[in-house]
């Protein structure tokens, strides 16, 4: 029986994570050295393994890595952008080389897709990248199914890996699943390869889900140490934004309920204007008791990933409990100010996107 599904759209439940499968939380030093971004400050990201090692490693003046990828499967959308938020931070906090592999194996595993057209994809998440400000010349991109030296590692963990394992911690599923989580596990490792620079501690900024993935590798580490000189990842994980309705988490299943950052003005109005709320049954009870900020998808939205200043989030909160603000003008100000963010960030991407051809053109094998 799986445990936590990173496949799935189901909300995760944080406290077992903790007590069941010993996560960390963060402590107030690593908070406040991380302060910087929204997601530190306002436990978005919540917890971690072995981060006080990682930044013991990087003190000491010792090579770090930080690595995390991307499922070329559709475009960037919130969570994906989240992910490249925290890979920027740990890169530019510790000057640590970032790897950045795109799971287009995975995509092909798990979505059907073929590699041609992930290919294309990629190129787009690349570039997107590159527009939130990744610090391209420290950094090594990849795709998976071109790299020869995760797909080595994978075979080599594959040998000592048991499918009841695989079983336990992912549930029943293919084989090509079960060989695309040894295929991550080598993309995690990798960094710690001689040929590579050797960083031996290594950080992964996840989304909770991703959990199995990185205990599965943590054990890969230790089976593996005396052979390859591992050491076990390190991580940070950060907590799900809800699909615009509500009901589940962002995914990029189902298009309509997720911001990608390629929408268009038109498509940011339409959904976040369907999106819900926790507005009152009434303009007279919303006026009197004030709307319900902790309900509201849209507050979260703002919370999570668009206001960066945290007053700009106090005066929503404050507009919509005293009831000053109703649902309808609070959601016309929130669609104008992501659309003014988004239409920033697309200028950008632009500029970028003859680099993250050329980026996802030539890397063909690590040392090329
Ligand atoms: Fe959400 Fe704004 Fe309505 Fe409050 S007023 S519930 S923050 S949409």
């Amino acid at each position: 029986m799986k445990e936590i599904d990173p496949w799935g759209n189901a909300l995760v439940d944080y406290q077992k994570l903790f007590t069941q499968f010993g996560l960390q939380t963060l402590s107030p030093a690593m908070k406040k050295r991380f302060s910087s971004h929204r997601g530190f400050r306002r436990d978005i990201v919540f917890a971690h393994r072995g981060l006080e090692s990682f930044i013991k490693t990087a003190d000491d003046g010792k090579p770090v890595a930080v690595m995390t990828g991307i499922k070329p499967s559709n475009s960037f959308h919130l969570g994906s952008k989240l992910t490249a938020e925290e890979l920027i931070l740990l890169q530019k906090e510790f000057n640590a080389k970032a790897f950045y592999g795109i799971a287009d194996l995975e995509a092909y595993a798990d979505n059907g897709l073929p590699l041609e057209q992930s290919h294309e994809i990629a190129i787009d998440n690349v570039a997107d990248l590159l527009a939130l400000g990744l610090h391209e010349k420290n950094a090594f991109i990849y795709k998976q199914s071109r790299n020869a030296e995760v797909m080595r590692l994978a075979q080599l963990f594959a040998k000592r890996t048991t499918t009841a394992t695989l079983e336990a911690l992912y549930g029943k599923q293919n084989l090509g699943l079960y060989f695309s989580v040894l295929t991550q596990a080598g993309d995690i490792l990798f960094p710690m390869l001689e040929e590579n620079g050797g960083a031996r501690a290594v950080v992964v900024p996840v989304g909770a889900d991703q959990d199995p993935h990185i205990r599965l590798t943590r054990d890969l580490a230790a089976k593996f140490a005396a052979e390859k000189g591992f050491e076990p990842p390190s991580a940070t994980y950060h907590k799900f934004f809800r699909a615009l309705d509500g009901t589940t988490k962002m995914s990029k299943r189902d298009p309509q309920n997720i911001l990608s950052l390629n929408d268009s003005e038109k498509e940011v109005k339409k959904k976040v204007s369907n999106a819900l709320t926790g507005g009152r049954d009434t303009t007279e009870e919303q006026r009197k008791k004030g709307g319900q900020p902790e309900k509201c998808v849209v507050y979260e939205l703002m919370q999570f990933h668009f206001y960066d200043d945290d007053k700009d989030l106090k005066d929503m909160k404050e507009d919509c409990t005293s009831g000053r603000l109703l649902c309808g003008e609070c959601k016309l100000q929130r669609i104008a100010h992501i659309n003014e963010y988004l239409k920033k960030h697309q200028e950008k991407k632009k500029a970028k996107l003859a680099k993250a051809e050329k980026i996802i053109e030539t890397v063909s094998n690590p040392r090329s």
